[in-house]
């Protein structure tokens, strides 16, 4: 029989929910372990325990006990690293940040995401505490998320020629195609035609780093953002079969 494996891993807190009388059900997005839910008992009714570090957006070290062919881990022990101030007082960076960990949770399954998954999310919340909340941090969080998933749409080339796109050529948006194509491969008229500035922006977005302190590199123009949110969208749909509770809220924010 394999044995029970105790790990202790940075994490952030990406769902929280109440089980039992005194139990809470914990989703991390670990830096060791990719996704890992687990069981925190007592954590309802033992503050000590559990200093208010089992919510959503912080940023803790975990102490897990995973059990071999068991879905949920015990949640042994966790220290807060850091606890969001501006996202829990900021309604607009509350939605945005309530966005990142949801689709997160939907994009990554049990047990999968690698460190880098879990250093994006790690860094989109620490931007959100630093900066504006901007509408291009979430498009660039996105095609960043995409990639580790390995949904990263290809937007600099036509999918089938290679056709680079530019200033002066039309590009047409092709979700099933995972990519852009040009004018002469675009075929039926499922495609739609992408403003090239836009589409510039999102390269842009898809070759910078994404760190903590990258926030002026994802700036978009209140003109653009429209587009670009429906652009990046459309290549998660296969991937979505419910709409966010989140994206509820950020409508509502504008
Ligand atoms: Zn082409």
């Amino acid at each position: 029989m394999i044995p029970a494996e105790e790990v202790v891993t940075p994490a952030v807190v990406v769902r929280t929910r109440a089980f039992g009388e005194s139990d809470k059900i914990v989703t991390f997005l670990t830096r060791d372990r990719g996704k890992v839910t687990g069981v925190a008992k007592g954590a309802q009714r033992s503050k000590r325990r559990f200093v208010n570090v089992l919510e959503p957006f912080t940023h803790v070290d975990v102490t897990l006990l995973l059990r071999p062919h068991r879905d949920l881990a015990f949640v042994n022990a966790c220290v807060l690293r850091d606890a969001p101030i501006a996202i829990a007082r900021d309604l607009v960076k509350f939605a945005y940040g309530s966005y990142v960990l949801e689709l997160t949770d939907r994009m990554v399954r049990e047990h999968e995401a690698g460190p880098e998954t879990y250093e994006l999310v790690r860094d989109a919340i620490a931007l959100l505490e630093l900066d504006d909340a901007e509408p291009g941090m979430l498009r660039a969080f996105e095609l960043h998320l995409l990639r580790l998933t390995g949904y990263e749409p290809a937007l600099d080339r036509c999918r089938r020629c290679g056709t680079a796109a530019g200033a002066n050529i039309a590009m047409y948006v092709h979700p099933a195609r995972g990519g852009v194509l040009c004018g002469r491969c675009r075929g039926d008229g499922r495609a739609y035609q992408a403003s090239p500035p836009v589409l510039e922006r999102l390269i842009a977005f898809q070759r910078a780093q994404f760190t903590a302190g990258a926030g002026d590199r994802f700036r978009l123009a209140p003109s653009m953002a429209a587009e670009a949110r429906t652009l990046v969208r459309c290549f998660f749909a296969a991937n979505l079969s419910a709409p966010l509770v989140s994206e509820k809220l950020l409508e509502a924010l504008g």
